[in-house]
């Protein structure tokens, strides 16, 4: 009820992953955490059978429940990630680990299964904490998940999904698993709001390519929202506001009018051009992570497909692609894409632990470790078989490969080698590839940028990292919150080394891009085409904002700010003199 005054209006901030204003009843999942709340058990002899019994009940319990919802989903025509999930939780159901440590414990121990499987996860969890990756950190919630519906099944609790939620609803839960947002139907989920996650979580992933308004990290919404409350979403500042006056709704009411009406507007520019009102082109792409989001990117205008984190065919699951697997899912991207080109990265993820979770590394420092191609030229029989993929699906379409974290030109070499011998072999076994195919490489680590002119010389095309190249140059861990206020895509060295790249391609004559983060910011992309770029690639929801910056500036403008910002000391500088340059000609709505 709205405006009663026994109920408690709480206003809170989280992170906007998914942007969209929202003003909906909330359906409160399980409030989750089974785990915290299991409780010891000493068994008698006798009793440690029958618990045995039980926990394989549990697990049997868990399998029907995932295989029901893998059914619901190929039924509703889901795409193939999202069954990968489910398929990825059900392989963690058989996990050896995960089950004989269980039975070992309530038979050594003579403990009880709730309090077996808390003390297994622990483990587990204290495995992944000591990951510095954030991959990896989210990657063992999908064990914990797994674990609560365990537990929620040995409570003879039913267990509660997004499936339950049968009318518009915002859904409210601690976490929410991929398995609960693959199940996620636009509409019936009106948004979702969550204690816990972070930007690169799965679910704050598909919420952006499900096109699902969400917050994230939360921290205690479970606790403040009960089913039934009003609460408005602001997936782009991050409010949440449970149980607001009427004037409260009446201002979110107008704002997700403005919201809408600002999204059709963007629409409009779909089918136009990028061209700067003195007609200098831009080419606008796409990035993606999984396949589902192409129609959204077309939907966007994306002229191809800058950067395809092919790392995304890595997880969720407990094996590696096949070469089969490779091809079928760059084969259905250039379809999908064709006339236009797609540029694939190749397995960009830190560290063989994820690859074997029994062959755990111990670098102190993954983000400098061994990531990226470096993992790729250590694991010559895992990059093989990406390479064979990539290369047969480009004799269906306009098929790049581009390698990521590249440092120097022996590791260009060593990986186009490795390109050839695919090559070489597929000529063997005459199987069909384009043999021109071009080869680019990320340019997101400093010494990269510093030798952009040497590796120019070797490489088809660049792109600029800024993700990484700022966390590498700026000496700040991306996923580190402490040093998060140093993070200034702004920071004149920053600005330095990206126009330094760019003019060291330009010498050169090769295509050089940006497809880190910045790309898909409006003050940004404007002083990257005043540098002279005419690739940016981003994501679908950018796409539109930012070809309505380009068609809002001249690039004579462009060029004379882009030339005036190397003049400033600091970044704060840069963005104040950016910003009241941008607003003469381009009006933000909704960003902050
Ligand atoms: C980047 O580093 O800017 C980039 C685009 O790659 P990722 O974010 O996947 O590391
Ligand atoms: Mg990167």
């Amino acid at each position: 009820m709205i405006d009663d005054p026994k109920k408690e209006v709480v206003l809170m901030r989280g992170i906007g992953v998914s942007p969209g204003i929202v003003i909906g009843r909330a359906h409160v999942m399980a409030r989750g955490g089974a785990t915290e709340s299991a409780h010891f058990c000493h068994l008698d002899q006798a009793g440690v059978d029958v618990e045995v019994q039980r926990f394989k009940d549990a697990l049997k319990m868990s399998r029907e429940q995932l295989n029901r919802v893998k059914k619901m989903l190929t039924k509703e025509g889901k795409g193939k990630e999202h069954i990968a999930i489910i398929d990825a939780h059900l392989m963690i159901l058989k996990d050896k680990m995960l089950i004989d440590d269980t039975i070992g414990l309530i038979k050594n121990q003579r403990m009880n299964t709730e309090w077996a499987l808390k003390t297994v996860i622990k483990g587990v969890r204290e495995l992944f904490d000591k990951m510095e990756d954030r991959y990896f950190r989210e990657r063992s919630a999908d064990i914990e998940h797994i674990v609560d519906r365990i537990l929620v099944n040995l409570s003879g609790e039913r267990h509660v999904s997004v499936a339950d939620v049968d009318s518009p609803s915002v859904v409210v839960a601690r976490d929410l698993s991929p398995a609960d947002t693959a199940q996620m139907v636009k509409g019936r989920v009106l948004a979702f709001i969550t204690d816990m996650g972070g930007k690169t979580s799965h679910t704050a992933i598909m919420a952006r390519s499900l096109e699902i308004p969400a917050v994230v990290g939360l921290e205690t919404i479970t606790h403040s929202v009960s089913t039934g409350d009003t609460v408005v979403v602001d997936g782009m500042t991050g409010a949440v506001i449970v149980n607001p006056s009427l004037s409260v709704i009446d201002v979110y009411e107008k704002r997700r009018q403005r919201y809408e009406r600002y999204g059709k507007t963007l629409h409009h520019y779909k089918t136009l051009p990028a061209e700067t009102s003195d007609g200098r082109r831009i080419n606008l792409l796409g990035n993606m992570e999984i396949l589902d989001e192409i129609p959204s990117l077309l939907d966007h205008g994306a002229e191809g497909i800058g950067l395809y984190r092919s790392e995304f065919l890595y997880m969720n699951r407990m094996d590696l692609p096949t070469e089969e697997e490779h091809m079928a899912a760059y084969k259905y991207v250039a379809r999908k894409m064709s006339p236009r080109p797609v540029v694939i990265r190749t397995l960009d993820i830190g560290g063989d632990k994820f690859l074997s979770p029994g062959d755990l590394s111990d670098e102190i420092n993954p983000a400098m470790g061994l990531r990226a191609i470096r993992l790729c030229l250590k694991r010559p029989e895992i990059f093989r078989v990406q390479l064979r993929g990539i290369l047969r699906a480009s004799a269906y379409g306009k098929i790049k490969v581009m390698f990521p974290m590249i440092s120097g030109v022996e590791e260009l070499r060593r990986a186009k080698m490795m390109l050839d011998e695919a090559k070489e072999e597929l000529r063997r076994e005459n199987k069909l590839f384009d043999p021109d195919i071009k080869v680019g490489i990320m340019i997101e680590v400093p010494s990269a940028a510093l030798i952009a002119d040497i590796l120019a010389a070797e490489a088809d095309f660049f792109s600029i990292g800024t993700n990484d190249l700022l966390q590498y140059s700026l000496a700040i861990d991306r996923v580190n919150e402490h040093v998060a206020y140093l993070y200034e895509p702004f920071h004149p060295a920053v600005l330095r080394i990206i126009k330094g790249v760019a003019d060291a391609a330009a010498r050169q004559g090769i295509d050089v891009s940006v497809c880190g983060e910045m790309a898909g910011e409006p003050d940004h992309a404007l002083i990257f085409v005043g540098m002279g770029f005419t690739q940016l690639s981003m994501s679908a929801l950018s796409l539109l904002r930012v070809k309505k910056l380009v068609r809002s500036i001249s690039y004579t403008d462009a060029q004379e700010i882009a030339a005036e910002v190397v003049k400033f000391s600091t970044a704060r500088e840069i963005e104040n003199y950016v910003g009241s340059r941008l607003r003469e000609f381009y009006k933000e709505e909704f960003y902050a």
